[in-house]
């Protein structure tokens, strides 16, 4: 390990993280330094409303946008950067919808180093944009939807010492998986269900693997069914094709051709799960009732796991008896456009307190 990343390093035990939590389960070498943003521990918190829609035992939401920079991404980040910085990789490439560069932006910055990320131009929320921008990562925004991007991203980091930190890096996935770990420490046991957004089909993966690996050390005595949601207008795995023009409000899982396919369906069948799509409207209908009844802010993507279940029991689909785990894979406040598509009701008076009580209703 050079100096300069040692000193850096200094300090991150107290953050303690992924890499010191399960690095008993991780590909950890001597090279990689334990490095941390405090990623990882998420909260798993019970439903109050949705649930009875569900008409499951129990409903809990993993809330993934508890992570540093607000998605699950930092799992996998985490283990990827440690990875490279052990390998002596100066600097990191990702393609991204968004949270893939702000993870790697935030880690980079870290650690001093470089971040090249390339984009969908114009297709990234707004918030996932501001965070790349200001943790000084290269944004490189190209003509072309997110599976150009990482066609470009492969070549230029196969033609030069920059370590490729997508979930195609086998170390994203490892990282990832200790989400699936995490909730069956919580619950004693898998839950029956876990649903999920699906895009690149990266965590789905990942979740898969983690309940493979925790019954096979005896942490649990089952695995979940694994039932992945991707959007309508983006939805490869339902339809069996690559989409060529994938498009969706849901811009984290608007991907047309998967990179982990394969795996992906291996999850799906070998769990005796399925992945189905939901349209945009039931998406944003997903969306606004986790925030008005669950108090949780998502951004889209993540809202679609909790559509996709309360479509399948609105179509009679039972999951009586049954604990269910939705993935909240990302944090609202990525994605300011969504939230404020409707102009927000603001009441304005005069700053004279029987005038906001006449407003309120309460004079
Ligand atoms: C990356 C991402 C997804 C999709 O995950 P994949 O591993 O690409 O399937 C879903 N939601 C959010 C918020 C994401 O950032």
């Amino acid at each position: 390990m050079n100096v300069d990343i040692a000193a850096r390093v200094h300090g991150d035990a107290l953050a303690r993280g992924v890499l010191r939590r399960y690095g008993e389960h991780l590909p950890l070498t001597p090279d990689m330094p334990l490095i941390s943003l405090g990623e990882g521990d998420t909260p798993l918190v019970r439903s109050t409303s949705i649930e009875r829609d569900v008409g499951c035992a129990e409903l809990y939401f993993k809330l993934e946008s508890c992570n540093p920079t607000g998605s699950f991404k930092d799992r996998g980040m985490v283990v990827a950067v440690a990875k490279a910085i052990g390998d002596g990789a100066t600097a990191l490439m990702c393609a991204s919808t968004g949270n893939t560069s702000a993870s790697a932006a935030a880690y980079g910055a870290r650690y001093g180093l470089g971040v090249y990320v390339i984009v969908p131009d114009g297709k990234i929320a707004r918030g996932k944009l501001a965070q790349g921008s200001v943790h000084g990562a290269e944004i490189i925004a190209v003509d072309g939807n997110f599976d150009v991007a990482l066609g470009m991203a492969r070549a230029i980091t196969s033609r030069h010492p920059i370590a490729l930190v997508n979930s195609v890096n086998p170390f994203r996935i490892e990282g990832q998986k200790t989400a699936a770990f995490e909730i069956a420490d919580a619950l004693g046991e898998a839950p029956d269900v876990l649903a999920i957004p699906v895009g690149n089909a990266g965590n789905i993966t990942a979740y898969w693997r983690g309940f493979i690996e925790y019954q096979r050390l005896e942490r649990t005595t089952r695995r979940p069914r694994m039932l992945g949601f991707q959007a309508a207008g983006a939805a490869p795995l339902v339809s069996g094709e690559p989409v060529a023009d994938p498009q969706t409000v849901a811009s984290a899982i608007r991907i047309g051709n998967p990179a982990s396919w394969t795996s992906a369906v291996e999850a799906r069948d070998a769990s005796g799960g399925g992945i189905g799509a939901v349209t945009d409207d039931e998406i944003l209908s997903a969306y606004d009732r986790l925030a008005r009844e669950e108090g949780i802010f998502c951004e889209p993507a993540s809202a679609a796991c909790v559509a996709g279940m309360l479509k399948r029991a609105a179509a009679g689909e039972s999951f009586a008896g049954q604990v269910v785990v939705c993935v909240i894979t990302g944090s609202g406040l990525k994605d300011p456009e969504t939230a404020l598509r409707a102009e927000p009701a603001i009441h304005r008076v005069p700053a004279e307190f029987e005038a906001i009580e006449r407003e309120m209703g309460w004079a």
